[in-house]
């Protein structure tokens, strides 16, 4: 199964297959299964049908690694746009943004500046927006140029993974300016030198970090410097999820203190669930052209998930 999880990260980053595989149509007809459509409108209409079911949802159009700083431009007008359609149209829905498709590889202060105009804008319609974390050796720079945004904006919140041995160290040291975190356990190809290589490890460091999350969440209400603002808790694990349940409940943490972050058309049943029991649910709903690299991801994190794409290649 390693090989096969292996292999589909390695087809992640393989430029070959990133310009051949999509434009064939029954690789075209699997990804439906994980994002709704390439335009923003049809992810807006699904996030309607989340809502009409008490789950919020954030919105990300797909692509990373830009080559020219004017296509982080667009990037950035097109959220702009976004987050007024979010607004003009009422839906509880926010907006997840990756650095590397703002210009991060090329200017860092471009990058910000794009993210600043989106955190401006966010603002004023009363909205958030979420920065995603990418693979390791982006990780020094994503916390700092968060820790740079978030003393400008309050409304911004931040990815950590759980794979990444570091973690704990950078959450301790981010709870020292009230971030907002969504966990999740980490979906690129890392080494043994920077992330544990055995899923239940990651696991135990996921429980770890969301209880650290929690508790300074109790606490925070109390004296301590330490804060937390938002807190997702990004995973579509059960055994995690029952875990979190029991440890607020335990500790007396209302169900509004946290979300479970899922995403789309991953464990509909699960979400609908959590949201039934009084839990705060936000999907996360992918859309845009550029979606092959993340499409390996989400194959490579249940490889069973090939057999969809068999599926469509026999029909
Ligand atoms: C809201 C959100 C935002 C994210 N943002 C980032 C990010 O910025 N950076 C980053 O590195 N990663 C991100 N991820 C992906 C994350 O790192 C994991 O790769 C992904 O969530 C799968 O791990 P899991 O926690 O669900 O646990 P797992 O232990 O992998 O899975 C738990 C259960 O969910 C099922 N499941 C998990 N993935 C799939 C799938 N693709 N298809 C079908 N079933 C599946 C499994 O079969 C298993 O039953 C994000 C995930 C979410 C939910």
């Amino acid at each position: 199964m390693n090989l096969l999880k292996n292999f589909l990260l390695f087809c992640s980053t393989n430029s070959w297959m990133k310009n051949s595989l999509p434009k064939y149509r029954f690789v075209q007809k699997a990804v439906k299964r994980f994002m709704p459509g390439e335009d923003v409108e049809s992810a807006l209409v699904e996030a309607n049908k989340y809502s009409a079911n008490n789950i919020t949802t954030v919105l990300t159009c797909l692509g990373e690694n830009i080559s020219e700083l004017k296509e982080g431009e667009n990037v950035r007008n097109h959220y702009l746009e976004v987050l007024e359609k979010i607004s003009s149209q009422r839906i509880p829905s926010e907006i997840s943004i990756k650095l590397t498709q703002l210009g991060f590889d090329m200017n860092e202060e471009t990058t910000l500046q794009n993210v600043r105009a989106l955190c401006l804008k966010a603002k004023e319609k009363n909205n958030f927006v979420w920065i995603d974390i990418e693979s390791s050796p982006y990780v020094t720079r994503t916390v700092n140029f968060y820790k740079a945004i978030h003393g400008e904006f309050e409304n911004v919140g931040l990815c950590l993974q759980a794979y990444l041995y570091r973690t704990k160290d950078d959450l301790e040291n981010l709870l020292s300016i009230s971030p907002s975190i969504r966990l999740v356990k980490g979906a690129y190809k890392e080494s043994s030198d920077v992330a544990f290589p055995n899923k239940s490890d990651v696991d135990k460091n996921f429980v770890l970090l969301s209880e650290m999350l929690l508790k300074v969440r109790m606490d925070s209400f109390g004296t301590i410097p330490n804060s937390v603002q938002r807190i997702g808790i990004g995973t579509h694990d059960e055994t995690i999820h029952e875990y979190i349940k029991m440890f607020a409940k335990k500790n007396n943490i209302p169900n509004d203190a946290f979300e479970f972050q899922m995403l789309y058309g991953i464990k509909n049943n699960v979400q609908m669930k959590l949201a039934n029991e009084g839990y705060k649910v936000r999907a996360l709903i992918s859309y845009g052209s550029y979606w092959f690299p993340w499409y390996m991801r989400r194959l490579a994190e249940r490889p069973a998930n090939v057999w969809f794409v068999v599926k469509s290649m026999i029909s």
